[in-house]
């Protein structure tokens, strides 16, 4: 039997291939989007509206900074100790529409060298870890017309 796949976080993200969308809230009041999203209040200080609408957010946005991870995280991070430590690339993207900055890692054989501060990049479906039976998903940020 194939493990199962499940977002590593509930209903930060949804969809496959080209729909694959990060999920945010919007305030009916003010209209400020929030991710994470907040599904009680608005962040606003000034607006105070409890209405909340799911969104979905900008599919790219350009890269706002960049960094890479070259050791091996504590816990809670998940990881193997028995298996070699192979560095990821964390990327903090402005979105499109929102120009608000996420964090997310790199796709898979991207690193810090195929970056630069202004590039643009869309977010696509991708893998945190696995376990015995489930895959955990979760948001990677990709160049744009880079396919893998
Ligand atoms: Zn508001």
């Amino acid at each position: 039997m194939s493990p199962k796949r499940a977002p590593v976080v509930a209903q930060w993200f949804a969809g496959e291939g080209e729909s694959f969308r990060l999920l945010g809230t919007r305030c009916a009041r003010c209209a400020a989007v929030h991710f994470p999203r907040e599904d009680d209040f608005c962040r606003n200080p000034g607006c105070g509206g409890r209405e909340l609408v799911e969104v979905a957010l900008s599919r790219r946005g350009r890269v706002w900074s960049y960094t890479d991870g070259r050791y091996r995280p504590p816990e809670p991070y998940v990881s193997d100790p028995e298996l070699p430590w192979e560095p990821y690339t964390l990327i903090a993207v402005e979105l499109e529409a929102e120009r608000m900055v996420v964090l997310g890692q790199g796709a898979p054989g991207v690193t810090v060298a195929d970056l630069e501060v202004g590039m643009e990049v869309e977010v696509v479906s991708g893998v945190l870890h696995e376990d015995a039976d489930t895959v955990w998903t979760t948001w990677h940020w990709r160049p744009v017309g880079v396919t893998a």
